[in-house]
């Protein structure tokens, strides 16, 4: 495998708190989150209040095939729980809302204090009680667009861009990048 990143070395420990999932019309955001979660360096998804197993197994298959067997997806979790415990522990909630503080006006500070550290996104209208939980909410400019953005944008900054060289050791497949067409390896294969 080229030389590459690794989770570890990224060096904080990132979940994401997905607020909101309805089964029915937010399958595949929902896993669009936990997609982009895992391959800009999180270690795991909560999804709160319901279940969905169709959300966890297109997760599975992707880290059957491509790697990253610690990545959970937790689903039904209650989600004021979740945030409790990870202040009770210290580590930084981050909320990311378009009504937040820019991204670029605060970044430096989360990098500095924060070594665990919970995302939270929504689907719809988010409860007053997650901007007052929040150690930080957290605009990625402040026009409504998407929770799979926002995320992606807030990791991308959070690890200064080295998430996109990321390798799972444990993958079955890895792409050599081309110009112009599909080269995929499997480990282990010439
Ligand atoms: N009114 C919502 C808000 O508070 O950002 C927009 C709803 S949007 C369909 C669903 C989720 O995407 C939001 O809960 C938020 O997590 C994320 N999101 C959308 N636009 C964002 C922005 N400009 N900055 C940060 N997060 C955003």
């Amino acid at each position: 495998m080229p030389s590459c990143t690794t989770v570890e070395e990224l060096g904080k420990y990132v979940y994401v708190l997905r607020l909101g999932h309805r089964p029915h019309r937010d399958q595949r955001v929902t896993t669009h989150v936990a997609l982009v979660a895992r391959a800009f360096g999180a270690l795991g998804v909560y999804i709160a209040e319901v279940r969905d197993e169709n959300v966890r197994e297109s997760i599975l298959k992707v880290v059957d095939r491509w790697g990253g067997k610690y990545f959970s997806v937790v689903d039904g979790v209650d989600p004021i729980d979740i945030v409790k415990q990870f202040k009770a522990e210290n580590s930084c909630v981050v909320h990311l809302t378009m009504y937040g503080i820019p991204v670029d006006n605060i970044i430096k500070d989360v990098i500095e204090k924060c070594k665990k550290i919970l995302v939270i996104v929504g689907a719809e209208k988010v409860e007053r009680i997650y901007y007052e939980l929040a150690d930080y909410n957290i605009a990625i400019g402040n026009q409504p667009h998407s929770e799979v953005s926002a995320l992606a944008i807030f990791l991308d900054r959070l690890w200064q861009g080295r998430e996109m060289n990321i390798c799972f050791s444990d993958a079955k497949y890895y792409i050599v990048p081309s110009a112009r067409c599909k080269v995929v390896k499997h480990v282990g294969r010439s």
